[in-house]
């Protein structure tokens, strides 16, 4: 049987980079393994649920290129539907199933009732496990009655009591002892059904063979082995992904910065870098690259390279692969994305040739998009002029003086838009040659009457993208 892999959000918030991560991991696998990606809604919390959220995970998820191959928009009748508020009476049937074959029972306890036994069971020191009359089997027929008489019952799962093992494909061998979980509730009595007990019926019917999720569902999966064994299904195999922690090793949170992937959408990271670097956190690749794109890693994507020790999330390693991406991209995906970005009027008036070479200067030392207008901004457009000591200290230099006067009347001149490399060093040999001025007062003289700043990138690659009309504005505020 062909691999099936499910990413299973809920819907009731914005998704997570935790979430995100564990969508890759499991599209990374499918992709890997031709098999299939199933995206499941996981919406039984009826109050928190929205579906204005699923909406914008699945927004998220597109923008990342995690597309499902089944879900609720691409239903494959044999599975459908894959929302688990449309599969209630999936639940019911297998649970009336369970109560059939003794493995469940219905249980008519109120909350109060419930309340009072713990309570009773935590004063005599006892273990705190449902231990209700309900549980008795030969309460059954009186159970059957009240249900024919319309009342409303939970039904409560069977738990055995023994140890159960897991082969977990990061953590290794787990066991559960005996006596860690009671009997539980698996449908509540208003007929909705509880997460452990849907994600058995939806991974079993939906034939998913592996599981990868994260760490935090290593203690559910007790209950959810007690359901296959129930159900005389064969479980699928697990995965759990260690946790995402901050710099100071607690489970990432709000408290270390942003942890929705909307709001790093927001600030022009890349989903390419986003991938890249969610992968690097809990897997790594076998030749030790740190910078890929999904496509790349997809036929070598292993789930057996899964670090067991928890991943710390540093934003500053992630804004690095995100500038990382941007110096690899090509030019033409660059200035689609540069001019997708507001205050770039400039730049999409200038020539593909001055794109080019802005680019390929720029996109050697940024970590965002949004830095290259920026740059542009501040340095081949800025017609102000810093008077900073190191400045005053080269205007008051002798030679800088004719070095003004000079360049000035050649930009004054100068009958095209941009200066060219050749023009300028024409004019640089001239300041040489003619004037007479070398080294730094030269090369710094000719820096300030040109940029009117007293340092700056290379000349050559700047002053061929500066306006002459900047340059002479420039020149004027010197003067
Ligand atoms: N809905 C669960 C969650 O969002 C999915 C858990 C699972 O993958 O089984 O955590």
């Amino acid at each position: 049987m062909s691999t099936r892999v499910r990413f299973a959000p809920s819907p009731t918030g914005y998704l997570h980079i935790g979430g995100a991560r564990t969508a890759l991991y499991n599209y990374l696998f499918a992709k890997k393994t031709n098999g299939t990606f199933v995206l499941r809604i996981e919406d039984t919390d009826l109050e928190r649920s929205k579906r204005e959220y699923e909406e914008l995970q699945r927004g998220d998820l597109k923008w990342l290129g995690l597309i499902h191959d089944e879900g609720p928009d691409k239903p494959n009748p044999k599975y459908a539907p894959y929302r688990q508020s449309e599969r209630l009476e999936i639940y019911m049937k297998y649970g009336l199933q369970l109560i059939e074959s003794g493995h469940a029972y219905y249980d008519f306890t109120t909350d109060a009732e419930l309340e009072a036994m713990k309570e009773a069971a935590q004063e005599e020191g006892a273990d705190q496990h449902y231990n209700g009359i309900w549980k008795k089997p030969e309460m059954h027929a009186e159970a059957l009655k009240r249900i024919a008489a319309g009342e409303k019952a939970a039904i409560r799962f069977r738990a055995p009591q023994k140890d159960y093992q897991l082969k977990d494909h990061v953590k290794g061998d787990v066991t559960y002892p005996s006596g860690m979980v009671g009997d539980f509730v698996i449908i509540r009595s208003n007929g909705v059904p509880v997460y452990n007990y849907c994600c058995v019926i939806d991974d079993w019917t939906m034939d998913i063979t592996h599981v990868i999720r994260g760490e935090d569902h290593l203690n559910n999966t007790v209950r959810q082995l007690m359901i296959y064994e129930a159900l005389g299904a064969k479980a699928p195999e697990f995965a759990h992904v260690s946790l995402l922690i901050g710099s100071d090793r607690q489970k990432l949170s709000k408290r270390h910065g942003a942890t929705s992937v909307n709001l790093y959408r927001e600030e022009h990271y890349l989903p390419e870098a986003m991938n890249n670097y969610l992968t690097l956190l809990g897997w790594s690749h076998p030749n030790e690259v740190d910078i890929f794109d999904k496509e790349d890693i997809q036929g070598i994507f292993d789930i057996d390279r899964f670090s067991a020790s928890s991943a710390m999330y540093d934003l500053e390693k992630f804004k690095w692969v995100n500038g990382q991406h941007i110096k690899k991209m090509s030019n033409d995906k660059l200035i689609a994305l540069v001019e997708e970005l507001p205050g770039t009027e400039f730049f999409k008036a200038q020539s593909v040739e001055w794109k080019n070479a802005a680019l390929d200067r720029y996109k050697q030392d940024v970590h965002f998009t949004t830095d290259i207008p920026k740059l542009i901004n501040e340095q081949i457009l800025s017609t102000e002029i810093e008077m900073t000591d190191a400045l005053k200290e080269i205007l008051s230099w002798e030679t800088t003086p004719k070095i003004i006067d000079y360049i000035s009347s050649q930009v004054e001149s100068y009958g095209a838009p941009f200066i060219s490399e050749a023009d300028l060093n024409n004019w640089m040999d001239h300041v040489k040659k003619e004037l007479g001025v070398k080294g730094k007062p030269l090369f710094q003289g000719v820096r300030a009457t040109l940029t009117g700043h007293d340092h700056g990138p290379d000349l050559k690659v700047l002053i061929p993208l500066t306006p002459v009309e900047v340059i002479r504005t420039r020149i004027k505020g010197l003067k």
